[in-house]
């Protein structure tokens, strides 16, 4: 038996495992397999027609992932998780579990650079339509909804803008019209947590601070448990209506008996065995690993982060600081609101300089490593104009948040003096 805690401190090393009942093993196996024996011919036919639950082919469920999936499901207080491949395919599973050609979500514009080419070109090619609008006010989300709208998305703390995103506030206009919020959480693991918000959905790149180590590529998608899949049937058809590729199953009624997981259960079942970017087992050990420590190293980003502005601010070449902890007014408000703990380890800033300067200041680092990742414990810096947004029009870089001269940080876990010594001598060269 797992431990039962409400802790996320606790429930990071324990939940989903306790020791393996065979070898007493206390890491949790690498179940490195395709596939699983049968008991029996019967067996096999009630796996496959779901009248029994239990491992089939590594596509669709694999025994160290569900630690992973259990796990991180705790953490977030909700009721099932799917482990997949990467961020992007936990972005992409998320909608095309509700929305299908001629269907439409709206989402913040607020988003990583990926998941914007994402939404505005393949999505787009597949028939979905993705509605960008300005979460600063909520209204928004309602205003561009009609009646094929299947799903609100949006990042907690979007990268590279830094501003909170009114969690709440547009969970609670989705809800009654049977619309659920779909939250990519991934530069805010523990320090916002949606579900108790209204989110529906949980999204993570584990690639980033959840993983830690910079090893493995991967992503999670959490369902709630909290949404009535099943209030609006027409507003979720693909729950609601018989699925022709299931033997005509209904989800929200064919799987009422096993709790409220008709979400997460399709997602499995439906995209992972057809679309199939499951997470390799490796990776999930991997990540199992890196979040066990995820508690203790979120602060220590938190931390160290506040103390990087704290620094920048006194230096006059950088002329614009973006981080949660600066805000004013309403954006101010939610942070506070929706950051529990700490802002976090992303900071941006821009430089008298501009371009130029920025690529000096790149270019002269030599404790911060120059890559296309976030969350690592070591500290990180990248200029997104040329490269993460890159493949953006400059307008979309414009309404995601990146100026030329934009530089982001992503401050590790390392001694804060020596992650200060390195900015310094950066921007002394910069100049
Ligand atoms: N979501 C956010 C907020 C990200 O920053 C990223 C990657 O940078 C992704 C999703 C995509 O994740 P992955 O690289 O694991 O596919």
């Amino acid at each position: 038996m797992a431990v039962k805690s409400r802790h996320p401190e606790t429930l990071a090393l324990h939940a989903g495992w306790r020791a393996d009942a065979s070898t007493h093993s206390v890491a949790v196996p690498i179940y490195q397999t395709t596939s699983y024996q049968f008991d029996s011919p019967e067996h096999a036919a009630n796996l496959f027609a779901l009248k029994e639950f239990g491992n089939i082919y590594t596509r669709i469920m694999n025994p160290t992932n569900a630690v992973l999936e259990d796990r991180l499901a705790a953490i977030e207080g909700g009721v099932a998780a799917l482990a997949v491949a990467s961020g992007q395919a936990a972005s992409a599973y998320s909608i095309q579990n509700l929305a299908r050609a001629g269907d439409n979500i709206v989402s913040s514009t607020d988003l990583y650079g990926g998941t914007w080419n994402l939404f505005a070109n393949t999505l787009k090619d597949q028939g979905i339509e993705v509605r960008f609008v300005d979460p600063t006010d909520p209204e928004n989300f309602r205003r561009a909804t009609d009646d094929k709208t299947r799903a609100f998305y949006a990042e907690t703390l979007p990268n590279p803008k830094l501003t909170v995103f009114p969690i709440a506030e547009v969970a609670d206009i989705g809800r009654p019209l049977g619309i659920p919020l779909i939250v990519d959480n991934t530069a805010a693991p523990l320090l916002a947590r949606p579900f108790d918000h209204g989110a529906a959905i949980i999204v993570y790149s584990t690639t980033k601070y959840i993983g830690g180590h910079g090893t493995s590529i991967g992503g999670v998608i959490i369902d709630g448990g909290n949404f009535d899949w099943a209030a609006h049937p027409q507003r979720q058809p693909l729950l609601n209506t018989p699925d022709n590729s299931y033997h005509g199953a209904i989800w929200t009624e064919a799987v009422k008996p096993l709790g409220p997981i008709a979400y997460i259960i399709r997602a499995r079942v439906v995209l992972l065995r057809d679309l199939g970017a499951p997470l390799a087992p490796f990776n999930a050990f991997q990540t199992i690993q890196g979040l066990e420590s995820l508690p203790l190293r979120i602060a220590q980003h938190s931390r160290n982060a506040d103390s990087v502005v704290t620094f920048l601010k006194e230096r006059k070449e950088v002329t614009k600081i973006i981080h949660p902890s600066l805000a004013t007014g309403e954006a101010k408000a939610r942070a506070d609101k929706y950051l529990k703990g700490g802002f976090g380890g992303l900071v941006g800033f821009e430089l008298a300089g501009g371009k130029e300067a920025g690529v000096k200041f790149i270019a002269a680092l030599q404790l911060f490593y120059h890559v296309a990742n976030i969350g690592d414990a070591r500290s990180l810096a990248i200029h997104p104009a040329s490269t993460t947004h890159s493949q953006l029009s400059g307008e979309d870089q414009r309404l995601t948040g990146v100026s030329e001269g934009y530089v982001r940080l992503s401050v590790g876990i390392e001694h804060i003096d020596d992650i200060i010594e390195d900015l310094a001598q950066a921007l002394d060269a910069a100049l």
